[in-house]
């Protein structure tokens, strides 16, 4: 099957994050043992979602991970012109919600794995798909667990987020939770003898604002911009009405720290605020959303120099996204960004990728497996 071709399926699956996904695996599994690849449909613990793990070649020799998501975001924004989950051509860009961010990474891999089967590596190249990456990378740590069992440790892993396929050796890492304070209602006349959930999130916001204001003395890290970890509140909710002492009040944070720092104990401060409330008589809840180290690769890794001088690029030192590159960079494996398309179509209505895109990926990633199955591991 052509890259379009093997798009064009899987944009059919509306592979929406948080949702169950055994149409996609179950497609890519039977495309692949089509080829004469065993597939491995590892499930997560949520039972009704799974990661997709393939190997072509020695599974006993250090290998190349190709490392994407299948999950896509929502596609419920009314500007889109047409269905987002059917493949439309127009000219050289293909429409569709994923198309960028990341199936035409998927479909280039998946597109390869003839040629891969045909090449006989002496070192393997590893299909590891993933779910709910857009829900703050939930499901790839299982697949990083299991991979002990099911490969040599791998040397490195590129993963194919849209990158206009430069290679890219830095994001951020992050941590997010949401926070909910319960404190006790009444007539807004008699706030004596009421708890107001709102005025104590007040402590909390406090708390946040002193955390991040503090963060821009440093640790700095000049590839990031801004070059200090952040800590921002995204989302509010509370209170009913003027007249009812608000007894609920939520909100949702996050932490994106730069190299070295780690994205949870930045909003330690926060939790303690939110803890002290308890002697207030108020109830509290920390919930913990997400969370991913932040990833740094030396420009001298073999993975960077290889992939810079195929495609001619020198890396990017960073981008502003996350990605699963922090937590494949965790688990001791070398891993940098480069996939076909353009962030800024993500996440957005008409999202798309062109033709020219998706072949430049597919000849990239065949020179690299080449190139890659030849080295002596
Ligand atoms: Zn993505």
């Amino acid at each position: 099957m052509t890259p379009e071709e093997i798009l064009m399926e899987l944009i059919r699956f509306p592979s929406v994050v948080g949702q169950p996904n055994t149409a996609i695996t179950s497609w890519i599994a039977q495309y692949l043992e089509s080829l004469g690849v065993e597939a491995r449909i590892l499930a997560g613990p949520e039972g009704d979602r799974a990661n997709l793990f393939a190997t072509i070649g020695p599974r006993g020799v250090s290998g190349l991970v190709l490392s994407g998501h299948m999950d896509v975001v929502p596609a419920e924004e009314p500007q889109w012109s047409a269905d987002p989950f059917r493949l439309r051509a127009e000219g050289d860009r293909l429409f569709g919600r994923g198309t960028s961010d990341m199936k035409g990474f998927l479909a280039a891999v998946l597109a390869l794995v003839p040629t891969l089967v045909a090449l006989k590596p002496t070192r393997p190249v590893h299909l590891a798909f993933s779910y709910d990456e857009e829900a703050g990378c939930r499901g790839v740590p299982h697949l990083i667990a299991q991979l002990p069992a099911l490969c040599a440790p791998p040397a490195a892993a590129v993963i194919g987020e849209p990158s206009g396929l430069k290679p890219i050796l830095a994001h951020k890492g992050k941590a997010a939770a949401r926070v909910a304070i319960q404190g006790r209602a009444g007539h807004s006349s008699r706030p004596d003898l009421g708890l107001n959930a709102i005025h104590a999130m007040g402590t909390v916001i406090a708390a946040a604002e002193e955390a991040a204001a503090r963060l821009q003395d440093g640790p700095l890290d000049s590839v990031f911009a801004p070059p200090y970890s952040t800590i921002q509140i995204g989302t509010i909710r509370g209170g009913e009405a003027l007249n009812i002492i608000p007894d609920l009040c939520r909100i949702e944070i996050e932490a994106r720290a730069i190299a070295a720092i780690s994205p949870g104990a930045l909003l330690e401060p926060v939790r303690e605020a939110v803890a002290g409330l308890r002697t207030h008589g108020f109830h509290t809840s920390w919930q913990p959303i997400a969370a991913y180290p932040a990833l740094s690769l030396p420009a001298g890794a073999p993975i960077a120099r290889l992939l810079s001088q195929i495609s001619g690029t020198p890396p990017l030192p960073a981008v502003s996204y996350g990605t699963e590159a922090g937590l494949y960079q965790a688990a001791g494996i070398d891993a940098i960004i480069c996939g076909p398309g353009d962030i800024a179509r993500a996440h957005k209505p008409d999202e798309y990728i062109t033709r020219g895109e998706l072949a430049a990926c597919v000849d990239l990633l065949e020179r690299l497996c080449t190139e890659f199955a030849q080295q002596t591991p």
